[in-house]
């Protein structure tokens, strides 16, 4: 099958979520508005997945509301707290400069709108100072948007600090946690934030299925209008058999986060450690004292990463050279240019993302075929050796 080291761009299905989800599919083909007893067996599917879901965040389950997937999530918290503040003479919106693109792109496309978009740039180590958020927030502002992990090299932000930041102006506070919500404790109440958004396949359930995370009494407009679903928050039909994924995904994260933490830490740490001993011109970027514990990126010195990407890829290796929206594209990561990286730093990350099927046989093939790779690479580029 290959080894898998890009769970960041997405996990395999949990098997508990798949049997739930076809079990679901082959016989609750019921729409949960329905009031018979078809709907109602949907309904009650989709309060369980609530309910679990809700226990994995720390939330009350009537303030999730149902999501396709972690881009809307992002779209609906900054797009629907434009639209119910737009009114109320708040037309500010502050953002960091490592958000993931759903973020990023729906604040440029607020700005044509003609609203005020603050940029706060990151540290040279990919962390968010609150104290640069605090002097872009102001009394105008609406929303604060900073991401829990970052995407690419896992960095964790100060959301709380963060949060408490936003409150002193007026404004709200929105993270962005789908890199860490069933992979990490993450609590809302602790994180201090009014709304977050999150992703059921980044912690092994299905694709499309997601939630906005809103805090009861938060005014928000809906992005999606139509029928009364979700309490007038999101109209449309339910996906009732990914949400049954996402709740059964979301209970056994509950139950094995702890474990699943420590041990892809090791992993993650062997093979960090592992890469920089045997392959030298490396360098990790990002903070590594503040990161999820699956996430690693490096830098090859003299090396294009997409073509060390290819070459694992030939070995039965899965990496990414950053998110996996832009890989395909040759344009440096958005990430790594906003903390300053030289050039020739940026070109030659790569992004190793962990999950718990992961081993240590499989982190040591890995350092096993990467040092003669670069080597050859290397002797192949006309990169210079310092840029
Ligand atoms: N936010 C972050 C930090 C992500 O890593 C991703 C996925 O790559 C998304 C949002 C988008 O989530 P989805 O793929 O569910 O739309």
């Amino acid at each position: 099958m290959g080894i898998y080291f890009d769970h960041n761009a997405t996990t395999p299905l949990v098997s508990a979520a798949l049997e739930a989800m076809t079990r679901t599919l082959a016989e609750d083909f019921g729409n949960a508005s329905s009031v018979h007893a078809f709907g109602q067996r949907a309904k009650a599917h989709l309060d369980l997945a609530r309910t679990r879901l809700a226990g994995l965040i720390g939330a009350d389950p009537a303030e999730l509301v149902w999501t396709a997937g972690g881009t809307e999530a992002d779209n609906f918290a900054l797009r629907g707290i434009a639209e119910a503040f737009e009114a109320r003479g708040r037309r500010h919106l502050v953002v960091s400069g490592i958000e993931h693109e759903a973020v990023l792109n729906t604040a440029r496309s607020l700005a044509r709108r003609g609203w005020q978009v603050s940029i706060v740039p990151p540290t040279g180590d990919g962390l968010i100072d609150p104290a640069e958020v605090a002097a872009a927030t102001t009394s105008e502002t609406a929303l604060v948007s900073v991401m829990h992990a970052n995407n690419e090299i896992g960095t964790l932000q100060p959301v709380a600090e963060i949060a408490a930041v936003a409150h002193t102006r007026g404004a709200l506070m929105h993270t962005d946690a789908v890199q860490t919500v069933g992979k990490a404790a993450v609590d809302v109440t602790t994180l201090g934030v009014d709304l977050m958004s999150l992703s059921a396949h980044k912690f092994g359930g299905p694709k499309g299925a997601g939630a906005l995370w809103i805090r009861r009494g938060t005014r928000i407009a809906p992005l999606l209008t139509g029928g009364r679903h979700e309490r007038n928050r999101r109209a449309g039909t339910e996906n009732v058999p990914a949400i049954v994924g996402l709740g059964v995904a979301a209970d056994y994260a509950r139950a094995s986060l702890g474990d699943h933490e420590r041990d892809v830490a090791a992993l993650r740490d062997r093979l960090e450690a592992g890469v920089l001993a045997r392959v030298p011109g490396t360098v990790v970027n990002g903070n590594t004292a503040r990161r999820v514990a699956n996430t690693t990126n490096i830098s090859f010195e003299r090396v294009e990463a997409e073509s060390l990407l290819i070459a694992l890829d030939l070995e039965g290796i899965a990496v990414s050279t950053g998110s996996a929206c832009s890989s395909g594209t040759l344009e440096p990561s958005h990430v790594l240019k906003a903390m300053r990286l030289p050039p020739g730093r940026t070109q030659g990350a790569l992004r190793f993302s962990l999950g718990p099927t992961n081993t240590a046989t499989e982190v040591d093939r890995l350092l096993d075929v990467l040092p003669g790779l670069v080597e050859k690479l290397r002797s192949l580029t006309r990169m210079p050796a310092t840029r």
